[in-house]
């Protein structure tokens, strides 16, 4: 079942992947300096990471992992980590990122 995405990451997220031609989570991570593990290293096993933080998952409801809603620390954790891709979105979409913005 998918709770609702959180609306603080909604808000975080929505301008600079619209500048920025929406560039998969690996890539902002990239680009921010942390991996995925590092942007969340308190996220469960059966914790859909990329819904979470994104609020989209290429599975849907048929994902094997949790579509839970992110706390606020952990959005907060998300946007201080990400701060490089809000303040300056357009600096990771060069370089050619991959296009797919669903990856697990
Ligand atoms: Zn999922």
């Amino acid at each position: 079942m998918n709770h609702p995405y959180s609306t603080e990451l909604a808000d975080f997220f929505k301008k600079p992947l619209l500048e920025a031609g929406n560039p998969g989570l690996n890539a902002i991570c990239e680009y921010s300096g942390v991996t995925k593990e590092q942007l969340l290293p308190g996220l469960q096993r059966n914790d859909c990471r990329q819904y979470l933080i994104m609020g989209t998952c290429m599975f849907g409801d048929k994902c094997k992992f949790d579509h839970r809603t992110a706390k606020k620390a952990e959005a907060d954790e998300v946007m201080t980590k990400l701060k490089r891709f809000k303040e300056d979105p357009l600096g990771c979409s060069k370089g050619g990122e991959k296009k797919n913005t669903n990856k697990h």
